[in-house]
């Protein structure tokens, strides 16, 4: 079990990884990046509990599972087991995380990220923050694609890719990676509804 901050499913390589995915944001994050856009996903605890074989459920008809924070790590109990059912279920797993390989201090964080097919590591750092890159936003971030169905995968960097979605709550959310102009506009437009 995780506590988790929301789940979707998602299509877009770019951001998230290789098909249609099952994207979890997680709750509670400990690493606190000055510049971090996902402030209300620091707290522990205040998101809601799902079940390892619900997100098994969840990823019955897709590639695989994105798990992102939030810090994913801050669980890896939880994300440990759930990695190792969707494993022996034949879905991949790309993982992000703020931390680098030598910081990992537990036997559930080393084995999750040994796992996953596709890690994202490495703090966001505003000063290096580049927008023109997959996955990653800041310049210091790697792609360790070591594993499994992804190993030749070739990261495609060069193109900025931002996402708008309206969700079940009428509320638009704004993701991937966004230029000055772009982020003025869209203060402007969610300012106007
Ligand atoms: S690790 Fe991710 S969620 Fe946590 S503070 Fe850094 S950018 Fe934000």
């Amino acid at each position: 079990m995780i506590n988790y901050y929301q789940y979707r499913y998602e299509e877009n390589e770019h951001l998230y990884g290789p098909g249609v995915r099952l994207v979890v944001f997680c709750q509670g994050c400990s690493l606190h990046c000055p510049g971090c856009v996902n402030k209300h996903l620091w707290g522990f605890g205040e998101g809601k509990n799902i079940a390892t074989e619900k997100i098994v459920e969840l990823c019955f008809e897709v590639e695989g599972i994105t798990l992102l924070g939030g810090e994913p790590l801050d669980q890896s109990e939880g994300i440990l087991d759930i990695i190792k059912a969707l494993k022996r279920n034949g879905k991949t797993v790309v993982l992000f995380t703020g931390y680098n390989l030598k910081e990992l201090n537990s036997s559930s964080q080393r084995e999750s990220w040994k796992l996953s097919d596709i890690v994202i590591s490495g703090r966001y750092f505003e000063k290096k923050r580049s927008i023109f890159m997959q996955f990653r936003g800041s310049t210091n971030q790697r792609v360790y694609t070591h594993k499994g169905k992804y190993k030749v995968y070739k990261v495609k960097d060069g193109k900025s890719v931002a996402l708008f979605r309206i969700n079940e709550n009428g509320v638009i959310e704004v993701g991937g990676f966004q230029d000055e102009e772009l982020k003025e506009l869209t203060e402007k437009i969610l300012i106007n509804i």
